[in-house]
């Protein structure tokens, strides 16, 4: 396995109902330190892949290394111990009455001693912007602080990867803007390897590395400069390109500017000039 890929998945195949593939012979490796993020249409098996890749499900054939070990029964805790993931909808994921004690839940099953877990709820519970919310009820928050929660939670647990599965779906632009910053900030703290799975053309813009999903498979991966601008494959995948791209299309036509811009602010600063 190359070192500087955490993840290597090989020909993995999985079925729910007998005979229809949401995965289908899919291979995909992911870069270690780096942040991948995964866009497909709905229904491509995003989510799929996500809960096969911590063990949630078993792949029918294939096989799925996580930082050098290979997942099976044996090592399914061990590589739930290095990959962390924030479901889509968080109200699955609480267990503690408080805020608080949901955040420690996990790490008490990680047996982390009480003053380290207090300093890791301080700082991550600030980093979602949710200090004022320690002992209120999980059920009683909205969509989008329950996210926050669901993502401090996952953050204090210090995995090698976290995998967000639109994470930030039910936020406001400036939360998911917090969130999506947060997320750039981390991979520099060191040894954090993070996957988005999203639909947001702007977050995929930010990634180091892009992957295209499509009727379980990989249709494409590399930067995302270079895939975002790629107006057939993005509409072969029942994706639209990012408005950017479509103005900067027409820009060109007009001569005013001679490249495709996959974000405002390089075109802004373009057309400035
Ligand atoms: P995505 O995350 O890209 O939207 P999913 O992985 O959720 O895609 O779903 C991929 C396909 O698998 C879809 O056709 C979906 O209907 C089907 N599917 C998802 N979960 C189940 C399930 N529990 N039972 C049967 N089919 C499912």
């Amino acid at each position: 396995m190359d070192s500087s890929n955490i993840i290597e998945i090989n020909d993995l195949v999985f079925s729910y109902e007998k005979n229809k593939k949401v995965i289908n012979n899919l291979s995909l490796s992911i870069k270690r330190n780096k942040w991948t993020c995964i866009l497909g249409h709905n229904g491509s098996g995003k989510s799929t892949l996500s809960k096969l890749i911590i063990g949630l499900l078993a792949p029918r054939t294939g096989e799925i290394v996580v930082d050098g070990t290979k997942l099976s029964e044996e090592t399914v805790y061990d590589i739930r111990a290095k990959v962390g993931l924030v479901f889509q909808n968080p109200d699955n994921q609480f267990v503690g009455s408080t805020v608080r004690d949901d955040i420690a839940f996990g790490m008490e099953n990680q047996q982390i001693p009480r003053d380290e877990m207090i300093r890791r709820i301080d700082t991550y519970i600030s980093k979602v912007n949710m200090n004022d919310y320690l002992n209120q009820e999980p059920h009683l928050l909205s969509g989008g602080q329950k996210q926050r929660v669901a993502i401090a939670g996952a953050l204090a647990l210090d995995s090698k990867v976290l995998i967000f599965d639109e994470s930030t779906s039910m936020l406001d632009p400036q939360g998911r803007d917090d969130i999506v910053g947060l997320i750039n900030h981390l991979k520099d703290d060191g040894d954090k390897t993070i996957i988005s799975i999203t639909h947001d053309l702007h977050e995929a813009c930010l990634a180091d590395q892009l992957v295209i999903m499509k009727e379980g498979k990989v249709i494409a991966t590399g930067n995302p400069q270079d895939i975002l601008i790629d107006k057939e494959l993005m509409l072969s995948a029942g994706l639209d390109v990012p408005l950017p791209v479509k103005l900067s299309e027409r820009l060109m036509e007009e001569q005013i500017i001679d490249e495709l811009y996959i974000n405002t602010e390089d075109l802004v600063r373009a057309l400035w000039k």
